[in-house]
This record gives structure tokens, C-alpha cells and sequence, in this order.
């Protein structure tokens, strides 16, 4: 589970985003160096400078929320609401205050990329990876021993792992 704290909370959003994109390490989006440092911060989110090819980036840079004017906490809440609980668009719209347009083209597109494990699509941001890196989180806090966390999603979407929404 996504803790709950994080739709009320964009610098806690922020926090889960930076954990679940560079669980691998932070890598240079232009130039895939991982050659970076931290400088500085946008916003609630940290921004780094490549060492090999001179840019700055932060935490959102090259993912579907980077040139959003919605805060990310609505963005993880309207997936994970969509995802989890098959919340209608419509319902999404009430809740968070986005245009029916705009929660569809990010939503209804990302959990049917999910759905379709045969589309080969690229992007930065792993939906289905939040559950697992938010599944892991939870179980730490119970026991350090397990160490291999369980996707929350059903196994289809588990062999997905690959799969990535990409759109903008
Ligand atoms: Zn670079």
C-alpha cells in the first residue's frame, strides 16, 4: 500500500517519487550518466547536476508530471484511486479538482498500458513499481528480513514490469 499520507502531503509525494524513480541509483535523464550530485531543490523536489553533461534535473524531470501544473500528491492519488479501486474519471474529477480531459489522458492511458503487458512502451515512470517499492517500505517496518517485496498488483501486471507509460 501507498501510505495515505502522501495525497495530503506534496513534499511526502515528492519523497516517493524520488524513491521509486532512482531505486537504482539517480541517473542523468539526458545522458544516463550516473555521474550526479544534488543541487539545490525545485519546489518540493531535489534537483541534481550531471557531471558529464552539465544539466540540471530534479526528481520529475522526463516523467509524465514533469511539466503538470497538478500537484504530484493529486496525480499519485487519481492512479492509485484508479488502479486499485477502478475509480471512475469522473469520480477522479470531483475529487481532486482536474479536468475530466486532463485525468484521462494521464490515467485511463497509463493503467491500459498496464493492462496491454504486449505494448512495448518506454517512459520513465513505472506505475506498477510504486506498489512495489511502497509494498517493500510497509514490510520493512515490520520485518527486515523479508527482503523481497510482492507487487500489489494482480500477476499480469506483475510480469509487466517493463512496461512503462509514456506520454505527454
Ligand atoms: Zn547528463
Amino acid at each position: 500500500m501507498i501510505p495515505l499520507d502522501v495525497f495530503g502531503s506534496e513534499s511526502l509525494a515528492a519523497d516517493l517519487l524520488q524513491q521509486v524513480r532512482w531505486r537504482d541509483g539517480v541517473e542523468c535523464p539526458r545522458c544516463r550518466s550516473d555521474r550526479t550530485a544534488k543541487n539545490g531543490s525545485y519546489r518540493h523536489f531535489q534537483r541534481y547536476l550531471c557531471k558529464d553533461c552539465d544539466r540540471t534535473f530534479n526528481d520529475k524531470t522526463g516523467t509524465i508530471f514533469a511539466h503538470s501544473k497538478i500537484a504530484l500528491r493529486k496525480w499519485l492519488f487519481s492512479i492509485y484511486a484508479f488502479l486499485r479501486f477502478k475509480t471512475s474519471i469522473r469520480q477522479l474529477q470531483t475529487e481532486t479538482d482536474v479536468t475530466y480531459e486532463t485525468i484521462h489522458r494521464h490515467v485511463e492511458r497509463c493503467g491500459e498500458a498496464l493492462d496491454a503487458p504486449h505494448l512495448d512502451l518506454v517512459g520513465p515512470v513505472e506505475i506498477d513499481k510504486v506498489y512495489v517499492t511502497a509494498g517493500k517500505k510497509a514490510r520493512d517496518r515490520d520485518s527486515r528480513s523479508r527482503s523481497v517485496a510482492s507487487p500489489r498488483v494482480d500477476a499480469d501486471r506483475t510480469r509487466a514490469t517493463s512496461h512503462r507509460c509514456s506520454f505527454s
